[in-house]
C-alpha cells in the first residue's frame, strides 16, 4: 500500500515538473501558439477611430492644402494646361477603419474578399477635412483625379461611395484604379498629357513619386530626408497609423509569407529601445 502510494505521488510530481519544462507558447494540442500579430493593429486603430489628434492633423493636412492650392491656383498654369489634384483613395478621402477593427478583432490579417466585401457595402466615410478641399479645388476650376490601388473590379461600389458622400469628379473618367501590372506613376502619367498637376494627396509615399516603391525602410526615410522640402507644399501627407508600404515594404521588407511568429520577431527586432 505504501510502495503503490510512493507510486502515485512521484508520477503526480513527475507530471508537474514535465509541465513546468514546457514553453509557455505550448497549447494544448501539442503545436506551438502562433502569436496574435493582427492585434498589434489595434492600438493605431483605436487612435484613428478616437483620437481627436487625428482628426486636427487630417485638418491641419487639408487647411495647408488650401492654402497652397491658392496660390497655384493665383499663379495659373505654367504649361497652359487646366490645373489638376492627384488624389489616393484610401485613408486620404475614405477611412477604412471600420474594416481593419472588424479584421484586427478577429485575429485576421488583410485578404482580397474581405477587403472587397467590405468596399462593396459602400459605407466607407469621408476623411476629415478631405470633402471640403476636393470641392473647394472643384468649385474653383481644379479638376480632381483619383489614383488608388483599389481593385479595378471595385470601381462601380468605390465611385457610388463616393457619390454619397459628395465627392467631385466622382465618374469613370476621373479614377484610375489598380490594375494587372499597371503601377501609379503609369496612372499619373495618363493625367500629365493634359493637365498641370499642381498637388498630391496620399497617406502613402508611392501616392507621390515611382522613388519610394518597392523600397525597404532605411531608403524610404532617405528618399523623404531627400524631398523634404515637398511635404506640405505640393506633397500633402495624411496620417495612417493602420497600414502601408512603410510596414509591407519597410518591416516585412515586401515579403507576404511571413509567419506570424517570425513577424513577431521582426517587429521586436525592428524596435529601437536604449
Ligand atoms: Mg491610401
Amino acid at each position: 500500500m505504501r510502495f503503490s502510494c510512493f507510486i502515485s505521488l512521484s508520477l503526480i510530481l513527475f507530471s508537474l515538473s514535465s509541465c513546468k519544462n514546457l514553453p509557455q507558447t505550448e497549447n494544448v494540442s501539442g503545436g506551438a501558439q502562433q502569436p496574435n500579430v493582427e492585434s498589434y493593429q489595434l492600438q493605431g486603430i483605436l487612435w484613428q477611430q478616437n483620437a481627436a489628434e487625428y482628426k486636427a492633423l487630417c485638418f491641419q493636412a487639408f487647411n495647408l492644402a488650401t492654402l497652397q492650392l491658392k496660390e497655384e491656383i493665383a499663379n495659373k498654369s505654367a504649361t497652359g494646361k487646366p490645373l489638376a489634384i492627384i488624389t489616393d483613395i484610401d485613408e486620404t478621402v475614405l477611412d477604412n477603419s471600420p474594416y481593419q477593427a472588424t479584421r484586427a478583432k478577429e485575429g485576421k490579417p488583410y485578404s482580397r474578399d474581405s477587403w472587397v466585401a467590405w468596399g462593396n457595402l459602400e459605407e466607407a466615410t469621408s476623411v476629415p477635412g478631405s470633402l471640403d478641399f476636393l470641392n473647394y479645388a472643384s468649385a474653383n476650376g481644379v479638376t480632381v483625379f483619383y489614383i488608388s490601388d483599389r481593385h479595378d473590379i471595385q470601381q462601380e461600389t468605390t465611385l457610388n461611395n463616393m457619390k454619397k458622400l459628395g465627392f467631385p469628379n466622382a465618374d469613370a473618367d476621373h479614377i484610375f484604379l489598380k490594375k494587372k501590372g499597371v503601377d501609379k506613376e503609369t496612372r499619373r502619367q495618363k493625367v500629365y498629357k493634359n493637365y498641370e498637376v499642381v498637388m498630391y494627396l496620399g497617406d502613402n509615399l508611392s501616392d507621390f513619386s515611382a522613388i519610394f516603391d518597392n523600397q525597404p525602410t532605411q531608403k524610404r526615410n532617405t528618399l523623404a530626408d531627400s524631398i523634404k522640402k515637398k511635404f506640405g507644399n505640393t506633397f500633402i501627407v495624411l496620417p495612417n497609423p493602420m497600414y502601408g508600404a512603410w510596414q509591407t515594404d519597410g518591416i516585412y521588407e515586401g515579403n507576404y509569407n511571413w509567419s506570424p511568429t517570425q513577424k513577431d520577431s521582426i517587429i521586436r527586432e525592428k524596435l529601437n529601445g536604449y
